[in-house]
């Protein structure tokens, strides 16, 4: 235990994890603390990340942030959720949107009726009943009171990092511009004590926030918190990133689309598209990663392909003495359901939830680790299942997925669905039953059996009941605008 007061924070990184972390504690706990950033213009930002899930609504609203200016700001996008293109069999299609589906009872989720109509003929596909999908596929979007939209964005990664950084400044937060070279821990307790710049200045802080991106700079050349690798079940290493010029509106939803050893995204932003093909270097070389993305782009390129190399996995300790790892530094799971930013954000509210004020100490840190690990290990077999449940018989990589073992955790989860359709939602974990149930269904995972409860209706109340969901989403819908004219509209700067 450290009992000097927490007064001065450093944050180390100027990404969007440093400029995220700058915003929320100086709006949150500015008045009482001292924060500076130090951010190199010499090392670059990651420049990709630009796709959201729908709680990043929660982190603005905390800040204060009107949507509007945000969205003017960063180029965003309305997202209502992710189609998932050929990840089955190489020949099908299916949103995970961030809608509720149907409706469900107290014994068991929507699944349950819509399983037993899917067997009476009398049920629609499961995404005829959640508004974000059909909403998704008919390219429409509108803020409704009712029935709700639960929706997210597409971001520009830079302008949101710049958007950040005004709104630190303006509350105070320090900016200082070069490369940090060295690290002095105190010879007693390990804690850090300062960070060195090139130019010879010495940051002075009473607790760091590494935010310096894959390299870790502080949580793991400085102080070997050590790295717990998912790469067995996570093999993609590798990724690829070009921006191109729109040739259409944006759509409000982003594409991933299966290859042979990986996957494409497409982020339609206001004028430009981010596209990048996430894959694994033991089953693709860079060069044919890099045709096979530029063959599957529409519009000029904007930008020379990016590479970047990563290593799927997370920090053994994401708070280790007094420096507190957030972002890319913390660990990388997949950018697949879009979960990085999201997980800065926890990063940063747990830290504040949790914050030292006198004096660093082991609880705190240790409750901090334990909930980041319960978290980011259920985001993980999330992810792991898009990839192992497949059908693919085209590539040594769809096979390795679908051999490979997985987590216990996972395994039990699958099981479980395909037994009778049951789902239990645990703690905090981020993705629950309709998201892990429209997985499991577009991944071809069929329960063998619904809940005995749904057989207490007879096939006209299920009907009734059924088509009963469908008619104000359709009501709904006939009454939204196309997405890219409610965008003209809403985010007009006069
Ligand atoms: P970086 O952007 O790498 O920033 C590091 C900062 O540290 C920079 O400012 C740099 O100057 C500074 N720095 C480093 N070393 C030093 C030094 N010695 N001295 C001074 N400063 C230093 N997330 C999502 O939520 N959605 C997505 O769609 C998504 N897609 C992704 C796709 C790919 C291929 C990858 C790899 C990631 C994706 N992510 C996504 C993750 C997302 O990009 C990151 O979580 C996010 O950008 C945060 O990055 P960062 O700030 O941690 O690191």
């Amino acid at each position: 235990m450290n009992t000097s007061q927490v007064k001065k924070v450093v944050i180390a990184g100027g990404g969007t994890a440093g400029w995220m972390a700058a915003a929320a504690l100086s709006k949150l706990l500015g008045k009482n603390l001292d924060i500076t950033l130090v951010e190199s213009d010499e090392i670059s930002t990651i420049g990709v990340g630009e796709a959201t899930i729908p709680p990043l609504l929660t982190f603005h609203k905390l800040l204060g942030i009107k949507e509007q200016d945000f969205m003017l700001a960063t180029q965003a996008t309305f997202k209502l959720g992710i189609e998932f293109e050929n990840w089955r069999n190489g020949q099908d299609k299916y949103i995970h949107s961030f809608g509720a589906v149907g409706r469900d009872c107290w014994a068991c989720g929507f699944q349950h009726f819509w399983r037993k109509g899917h067997d009476l003929g009398i049920s629609g596909d499961y995404g005829q009943y959640c508004l974000e999908l059909e909403a998704a596929k008919a390219n429409k979007f509108a803020h409704l009171k009712q029935p709700v939209v639960r929706y997210a964005y597409h971001i520009n990664a830079t302008l949101y990092a710049k958007f950040l950084r005004q709104f630190s400044e303006k509350l105070g937060v320090k900016r200082i511009e070069g490369k940090i070279e060295k690290i002095e821990n105190n010879d007693h307790s390990g804690m850090i004590e300062s960070l060195e710049l090139a130019s010879g200045q010495q940051i002075q802080g009473d607790l760091f926030i590494d935010c310096t991106g894959f390299r870790g700079l502080l949580i793991e050349q400085n102080l070997h918190a050590g790295y717990e690798d998912w790469s067995h079940w996570l093999p993609c290493d590798s990724a690829v990133a070009v921006q191109t010029k729109a040739t259409s509106d944006p759509i409000p939803y982003t594409r991933s689309i299966a290859h042979k050893a990986g996957w494409q995204w497409r982020i339609p932003l206001q004028s430009r598209v981010g596209n990048g093909l996430v894959y694994c270097s033991r089953y693709y070389s860079e060069q044919q990663a890099t045709q096979s993305l530029l063959e599957n782009i529409d519009g000029d390129t904007l930008t020379d392909p990016l590479h970047i190399k990563f290593r799927t996995g997370q920090r053994r300790k994401h708070w280790s003495k007094n420096c507190v790892a957030l972002g890319l530094s913390a660990g990388f799971i997949e950018p697949l359901e879009s979960t990085s930013i999201h997980l800065i954000q926890r990063g940063i509210l747990r830290l504040i939830q949790l914050f030292p004020t006198n004096g660093i100490n082991a609880a705190d840190s240790e409750e901090f680790n334990r909930q980041t690990n319960l978290e980011t290990q259920s985001i993980r077999d999330f992810i792991i299942l898009h990839y192992h449940v497949n059908e693919r018989q085209d590539s040594r990589f769809w096979r390795y997925c679908r051999d490979m073992s997985i987590p216990d955790t996972l395994a039990h989860r699958i099981e479980l669905f395909k037994e009778g359709g049951r789902f239990f939602h645990e703690g905090d974990e981020l993705f629950g039953e309709f998201s892990w149930t429209q997985v499991m269904l577009g991944q071809g995972i069929m329960p063998r059996s619904y809940h005995p409860i749904v057989d207490l209706m007879s096939a006209n109340e299920l009907k009734a009941f059924l088509d009963n969901i469908r008619t104000p989403i359709k009501q709904a819908l006939d009454a939204m605008p196309l997405h890219h004219q409610y965008i003209q509209r809403y985010c007009k700067t006069d």
